[in-house]
């Protein structure tokens, strides 16, 4: 069995509600990462829903060397929206179609939006992780 760190978390952000957090093999439908925006019931690849409420992490147990910053970034989408930082939320859909043939461009494009990048930052922080650093350094530079 595998256990996931997450010494980072343990000292920061204690005023913030907990959000749902799900852990489940999703295969590559939902890749591994989800942060809910609420109100409303989010269906897991389980077919189990849950109320949004609170928040929702949803993180893909397909790929388990993410696990750890997959947490970090999302538990960042959910400090953003419950910090008063959503003014950062630039959500373009436009910026969301990835091509793996111009990764490099896809992840600038991206990381653009702000509260993309806040949370790539946050992640890179917390979290080593080297496909991760990597696309930071594709991103900024
Ligand atoms: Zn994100």
């Amino acid at each position: 069995m595998r256990s996931i760190d997450l010494h980072w978390l343990s000292k920061r952000d204690k005023w913030l509600i907990l959000p749902e957090l799900r852990i489940e093999h999703a295969g590559d439908v939902h890749r591994n990462y989800c942060y809910y925006y609420p109100p409303g019931v989010w269906t897991m690849p389980s077919g189990l829903e849950f109320d949004t409420q609170n928040g929702l992490i949803f993180i893909n147990a397909d790929y388990p060397a993410k696990i750890e910053s997959t947490m970090a970034h999302e538990w960042r989408h959910h400090y953003q929206h419950h910090s008063g930082m959503k003014s950062i939320h630039t959500y373009n859909p436009e910026l969301l179609d990835w091509s793996y043939e111009n990764y490099k461009d896809s992840a600038k494009k991206y990381f653009s939006m702000l509260h993309e990048r806040d949370a790539l930052l946050f992640q890179c922080k917390m979290v080593e992780d080297e496909g991760y650093s990597t696309v930071l350094d594709m991103v900024l530079n």
